[in-house]
């Protein structure tokens, strides 16, 4: 039986470690995480792969990588981005970043999502000739689909193309 007690409260009954600095933590003051919260990472840092914390290592190493990933997983979700099939809106538009590639996906809006993830990292703020593929996969007695993608991630004026839609639509 462990005598130390609470690091945070000072309950004695101190019946967790912190993953991260090792003091002894107790079931009311302990912080979880997990890696499985960061879906559309493609490599969660190691830190995020710990699960419990205490409190002050939770504040100080966990919560800004968590705010700043769900600030990036936001703009993800609203990114701007044409699929490859729009080329005649794309044609004029620069590419200069190579494509980039999702694979192993369940479907295809984990694939675009995880696309749109990966150019909020790299600073774009849009992405074009978005193209997804699915690849049939026999899985023991049944079918199912595993889906892959590529896209260019640009920095488009968004203002500008906005305006350009509205006059389209009215
Ligand atoms: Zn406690
Ligand atoms: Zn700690």
């Amino acid at each position: 039986m462990n005598k130390t007690p609470c690091a945070s409260c000072f309950n004695p009954k101190s019946t967790h470690t912190c993953d991260q600095c090792g003091v002894r933590i107790c079931k009311k003051c302990l912080q979880q995480n997990a890696a499985s919260d960061y879906p559309l990472m493609q490599k969660v840092p190691a830190i995020l792969e710990k699960e419990i914390f205490c409190p002050s290592c939770f504040d100080k190493d966990v919560l800004p990588l968590a705010q700043d990933y769900q600030a990036k997983e936001q703009a993800a979700h609203n990114l701007t981005y044409f699929s490859k099939i729009q080329s005649k809106e794309t044609r004029l538009m620069s590419r200069k970043e190579p494509a980039i590639t999702i694979k192993d996906c369940h479907d295809r809006q984990e694939v675009i999502l995880k696309l749109a993830f990966m150019t909020v990292e790299m600073n774009f703020n849009s992405m074009i000739d978005v193209d997804t593929v699915s690849e049939k996969l026999r899985n023991g007695g049944y079918q199912t689909l595993r889906w892959s993608g590529s896209a260019v991630p640009v920095n488009l004026d968004l203002e500008k193309l906005e305006l350009r839609e509205k006059r389209r639509l009215s």
